[in-house]
């Protein structure tokens, strides 16, 4: 198969990694106020400049036309591994420092949720919670793939990460919405949120069918950082979302801190995850 680069440029892939190293610095425990000012904008520039842009860009309308095109599954049939495979076509040429493959940081995260003895839905959703970056694939820019992601149509909470960069949204300007509920009704529930448009909402509509609720809240909200680890946003919030967020905080640190782990071997684990796959998935299914 072809094999898709994506070059060094802030928008380039490489802001994926500097963004897990720049989230894993900000979520680290024990972290002193210093240390987390280490982060900002002067010291990680590819993701300053990445956050401009996502946040000036995302806005209620690009997200909604988004979810219209990609919720409607017409990019044909996949199965798992044919997407995982597709999604290791993506090669980040810009950072030298990582030669882990798209399925390599699955398989860590997986192989890492496996190994604490958590259930096989959950060792599941990490070998396929970043499926969704075929979006890339499919020639989305980087700043509708990744990075955190936060709610639209509503007032931006100042627990986002760079929320100074918000003051070029459009949708500042749009004073329905900037309330605290913005077009929504107090405690909706997040299922009636519109996020910012990436990976996390199209991999979680992709499997809607087949995995369980638990795993749905871990892929649909797990760049959501403002929330499982800020707990903003509390105005939108049903009981529902409330009783979900130890899930997807059960698994944050095994997406960001399985990275340095040992490289896994594909070859072994092939079958076992061919298993995994059978158990939920029927062969193919609607990307
Ligand atoms: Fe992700
Ligand atoms: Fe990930």
């Amino acid at each position: 198969m072809a094999t898709v680069s994506v070059s060094a440029s802030p928008d380039g892939l490489a802001v994926e990694d500097g963004w897990s190293a720049f989230v894993a610095g900000r979520y680290h425990e024990g972290k002193s106020e210093e240390e987390f000012r280490n982060y900002d904008a002067a010291v990680v520039p590819s993701v300053a400049e990445f956050y401009k842009t996502n946040h000036e860009l995302q806005t209620l309308e690009f997200v909604l036309g988004k979810e219209k095109e990609y919720f409607a599954l017409t990019k044909g049939k996949k199965s798992i591994w044919e997407a995982a495979e597709f999604l290791n076509t993506l090669v980040d040429e810009s950072d030298p420092d990582t030669d882990l493959t798209q399925i390599e940081h699955l398989l860590q995260t997986s192989e890492a949720i496996r190994r604490d003895g958590h259930p096989r839905w959950m060792i599941l959703t990490g070998f396929i919670h970043d499926l969704g970056k075929v979006l890339c694939l499919y020639g989305e820019p980087q700043w509708a793939v990744v990075g955190d992601t936060f709610p639209v149509g509503c007032a931006y909470s100042d627990k986002v990460v760079f929320p100074e960069y918000f003051a070029a949204n459009p949708d500042l300007q749009v004073p329905e919405y900037q309330t605290e509920c913005g077009i929504y009704e107090a405690r909706c529930g997040l299922s009636k949120v519109h996020m910012s448009w990436g990976h996390d909402a199209y991999i979680s509509h992709v499997v809607k069918d087949y995995m369980p609720e638990e795993a749905l809240y871990m892929l649909r909200y797990h760049s959501f950082y403002a929330w499982h680890q800020e707990g903003a946003y509390e105005q939108l919030l049903s009981e529902h979302d409330e009783a979900m967020r130890p899930w997807v905080r059960k698994f944050n640190p095994y997406d960001l801190y399985s990275k340095g782990l040992a490289k896994p071997n594909l070859a072994e684990l092939k079958s076992f995850y061919e298993d995994l796959i059978a158990e939920f998935f029927p062969d193919k299914i609607d990307w």
